[in-house]
């Protein structure tokens, strides 16, 4: 639906160059919510305005359903762009104008008559909630309500693509979930394409079905939300799932210094991690019911990711050498995340 290829942004303002955009390539699939998350000036926003143009890119291509927006002229974008809503972080509305002439307002500029605006708008103020507000002001409404209408105003011109910019970062995180719900549902029951961006990983865990993370310019990470969530390659995107997963050493570890390799009668320290189906198998019993090998478990936590489980268990793995490899071995076989932590001594540990 969307193809953004090798985008470059540079940004010249008298003697000072930014090069915002280094060499972005995105694809976006119809029906897709699709995540940017990023730093504050990693180039969240220069890329999302890419892609209908309100910045023009200075090379590379962006596609939005099959046609090349980047070779067209600014009386061809503008009506391109009726096919890409947009919504903001501050709402943009018009605050002389009530809800319903807010949402009118691409309508009236499109030229229909008044009697076809209002066909349009009432069930876009019943979708997102605002019926019974149509005759209020912007100041009379809440943050997730100017939201909402920023919504509808989008839908009016029934875009094939709802670009999201920090849509939600001005409100509180109840109203952040209601309106990520709405984007859900709309993304649902109109089949649209959203890309958001955000500086949030729960927004991006909460609706999206894949992320790109950027950093100064170039993506440095991108896929499916879960494979990102358990499969972090990179420090910023670690750091950015720490910030709602706790990835944190439970604090009896506080002070301890790991081997790498097996001492003496030390204990083995592993991280799991189950996704889907796996977080219900009883892997640790059978790994105890094969292996001569007790288990300590030290932690442990299910969190969703979407509707799908995400576990993370801390265990200790005690026994001889050969049964702690072997226990290791069975874990690696499995279908979980594993991270080795290190070995401990034991007596160590029996103190604690
Ligand atoms: P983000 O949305 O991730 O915070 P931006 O896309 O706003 O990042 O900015 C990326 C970089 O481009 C920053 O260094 C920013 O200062 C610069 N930049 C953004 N817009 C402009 C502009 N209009 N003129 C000059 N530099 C800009």
């Amino acid at each position: 639906m969307i193809k953004l290829s090798q985008i470059e942004k540079v940004y010249k303002s008298g003697a000072n160059t930014v090069h915002a955009i280094k060499g972005i390539d995105l694809n976006v699939e119809r029906g897709e919510i699709y995540g940017v998350i990023g730093k504050s000036g990693a180039g969240k926003s220069t890329l999302i305005r890419c892609i209908n143009m309100l910045e023009r890119p200075t090379s590379g291509n962006v596609i939005v359903d099959g046609q090349d927006l980047t070779a067209m002229s600014d009386s061809e974008l503008r009506e391109v762009r009726k096919q890409i809503g947009m919504i903001f972080q501050h709402f943009n509305l018009l605050s002389s104008r009530t809800v319903y002439d807010n949402v009118a307002f691409p309508l009236e500029l499109s030229g229909k008559s008044k009697a076809e605006i209002e066909k349009e708008v009432v069930p876009l103020l019943e979708l997102v909630g605002l019926s019974d507000k149509r005759n209020q002001y912007p100041a009379q409404l809440s943050g997730g309500q100017k939201q909402r209408v920023g919504i509808a105003r989008a839908l009016a011109s029934k875009p094939k693509v709802l670009l999201c910019d920090e849509a939600t970062s001005a409100l509180d995180p109840q109203t952040t979930k209601s309106i990520l719900e709405l984007l859900k549902d709309i993304n649902r029951k109109l089949q649209l394409t959203i890309v958001l961006i955000t500086h949030e990983m729960q927004v991006i865990k909460e609706i999206c079905d894949k992320v790109a993370v950027i950093e100064n310019g170039i993506i440095i990470e991108q896929g499916s939300v879960l494979d990102i969530f358990t499969k972090p390659q990179s420090n910023t995107t670690r750091e950015f799932i720490s910030a709602i997963i706790n990835h944190d050493l439970p604090v009896i570890f506080a002070d301890t210094k790991f081997s790498p390799v097996a001492l003496p009668d030390s204990t083995l320290v592993l991280r799991l991690s189950f996704i889907g189906h796996s977080a219900e198998e009883p892997v640790i019993a059978g790994m105890i019911r094969r292996f001569d090998v007790d288990t300590n478990i030290i932690y442990g936590n299910v969190d969703h990711i979407q509707n799908t489980p995400y576990g993370t268990l801390v265990i200790e793995v005690s026994g001889s050498q050969q049964g702690i490899e072997n226990a290791l071995n069975y874990l690696q076989s499995r279908n979980l995340g594993i991270e080795v932590i290190g070995y401990v001594a034991r007596h160590n540990r029996a103190a604690g």
